[in-house]
């Protein structure tokens, strides 16, 4: 395609309508067609990153492959289109205000009254842009944070007015609603859509698209209805019901024409329905795959949103070994000796989340403990894994006092230690060990036979890791170290081999499985838990 085209992706009347599931459905109906996509996020608070949000305020913090911290939705983005996102991919009003006052500093608008009106709006504009020019994407579909009507999304509702007088049939506005049901009145109604509609006109922005979310089926009449009210053409009016599975959007949205909508709208030739095939074959497996397979997640945050990737690797992986994966969440903070063993019942497999700071890690270490001797199928991931290494120092190596650096300051027994490089740095923003590192594994190892293949990259997001002056002793006693970064030697994965399943990775696997790639840590997990429930 000759020019970048930009779709904007906005929401109305309330929050948490799924616009992430909307943005990668649209990312992902154009990327059938053989266009060249990309997604981003705008969030419109002021922090730089979501890096120092705790997951209660925001759900989990994701982190891309060049280290950025950001919102969940870009997992959405990752997982339906198996795009790799980028810093570029993730902007927040913080970061917006820190390049228009770097620049300012700089001196680079000299004598100029600097404004949100043009100088912030500029910066949002030039943010949009850079994708497009840069890496030359057909279509750049950018989300907006927030509901319209919010103070803090003006400006971004500014620079979309501006972006769409621009550049004409090159962007479209796809504003996405909700249709409440009123059970007393036995009533859908249709009057918040118009008002948030009202509220984007109001700010000069007509949208060409509606997406109605709803809970029942909307009939032709409110369809009409909204169109009309709304000058929005009916077939640009399109219902988001609510589906078994957020997989199931994109065909919901191919049924209804959403992508043939932006097309068309956009001047672009329409060409033959594409027929999504792995992406059915993915959706049909998951709706027969009928048994379940319990699995534990050990935890502190007790929030569907804080261990989001987590939770669809594992439902990637349980649908590719066609069973449903039944998550519990297990509050690590209330796990005791005492309690173990009835909180773990019939769980075929245990996760030890990731996680910050001393809460709930007394609770993660006897969920180790108690798995690590029942064997039962255990995945720790990043402080999961250091649970593990400090359980095992604790009851095997038999250093009661062992810890990591992170929690104990002065333990002797520091197994898992901070990072050289993070000593000095004092600063919490963007300052860990983030993004995609290499990764070497031991020939003959359990992980080696999973990934099959020597050299692998991952995600990471910590400042501590293993103490390497404990190996020999970890190995002596049968906890191997079987990953390492080639450059700083870093352990990067241990695992107990006589045990079934017995893994701890200092990264983040999660942040690498999709739908049509489910991660080969997680299939093999849920394929042994599996066969732990028989
Ligand atoms: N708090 C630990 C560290 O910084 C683990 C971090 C994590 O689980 N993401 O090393």
């Amino acid at each position: 395609m000759a020019e970048t085209k930009y779709i904007f992706v906005t929401g109305g009347v309330v929050s948490s309508l799924g616009k992430g599931i909307i943005s990668s459905s649209i990312g992902k109906l154009l990327q059938a067609r053989g266009y060249n996509i990309t997604i981003q996020k705008f969030d419109p608070y002021i922090n730089i990153d979501p890096g120092t949000l705790n997951p209660y305020e925001h759900g989990e913090c994701y982190v891309t492959v060049d280290g950025m911290e950001t919102d969940l939705d870009l997992g959405h983005y990752e997982r339906f289109t198996g795009i790799q996102t980028t810093k570029a991919n993730s902007l927040t009003t913080g970061r917006i205000y820190k390049a228009v006052i770097d620049k300012e500093r700089r001196g680079d608008y000299l004598g100029k009254t600097i404004q949100v009106v043009p100088h912030i709006t500029d910066e949002i504009k030039r943010n949009v842009k850079l994708l497009g020019k840069k890496y030359h994407y057909d279509f750049v579909i950018t989300e907006i944070g927030g509901t319209i009507g919010d103070i803090e999304s003006a400006p971004y509702m500014e620079a979309i007015r501006q972006l769409k007088w621009e550049l004409g049939k090159n962007a479209v506005n796809v504003h996405l609603t909700y249709v409440p049901y009123l059970k007393a009145a036995g009533e859908l109604k249709t009057k918040p859509t118009q008002h948030s509609v009202k509220e984007l006109q109001s700010v000069g922005i007509q949208p060409d698209i509606l997406i109605l979310r709803t809970e029942k089926h909307l009939e032709e009449g409110i369809m009409k209805k909204v169109a009309s009210f709304c000058n929005v053409d009916l077939d640009c009016v399109i219902q988001s019901e609510d589906l078994a599975s957020i997989y199931e959007v994109p065909v919901n949205m191919q049924n209804q024409g959403l992508d043939t909508a932006i097309l068309r709208k956009m001047g672009e030739p329409i060409g033959e329905k594409p027929a999504l095939g792995p992406w059915r074959t993915f959706l049909d497996r998951r709706s027969k795959a009928t048994e379940v397979v319990n699995i534990g997640l050990v935890g502190k945050y007790d929030l569907q949103d804080a261990y989001k990737s987590i939770r669809e690797s594992l439902s990637h992986a349980g649908t590719y070994n066609d069973h449903k994966v039944k998550i519990t969440f297990i509050n690590s903070e209330y796990l005791t000796e005492d309690n173990v063993a009835e909180q773990l019942k019939g769980q075929d497999g245990i996760v030890i989340c990731p996680g910050f700071g001393q809460r709930g890690i007394e609770g993660k270490i006897i969920a180790a403990h108690y798995t690590r001797t029942h064997d039962i199928p255990t995945f720790g991931i990043c402080l999961g894994m250091q649970m593990m290494v400090i359980e095992f120092a604790r009851n095997v190596l038999g250093y009661k006092d062992a810890n990591s650096r992170e929690m104990d300051e002065k333990t002797p027994h520091n197994v898992i230690d901070i990072m050289e490089e993070q000593k000095n740095i004092s600063n919490m923003g963007g300052t860990m060990r983030l993004g995609a590192y290499e990764c070497v594994l031991k020939q003959g190892s359990r992980v080696f036979s999973i990934y099959k293949k020597e050299h692998i990259q991952e995600r990471h997001r910590h400042r501590y890791e293993f103490n390497n002056e404990f190996q020999k002793e970890y190995e002596k006693n049968g906890m191997m170290c079987v990953g390492r970064n080639p450059e700083s030697d870093l352990v990067e994965i241990v695992e107990i081999p006589g045990l079934k399943w017995y893994i701890g990775t200092q990264y983040h696997p999660e942040y690498q499985s999709t739908v049509l790639k489910p991660h080969p840590l997680f299939m093999d997990f849920v394929k042994t838990a599996i066969s732990n429930k028989k």
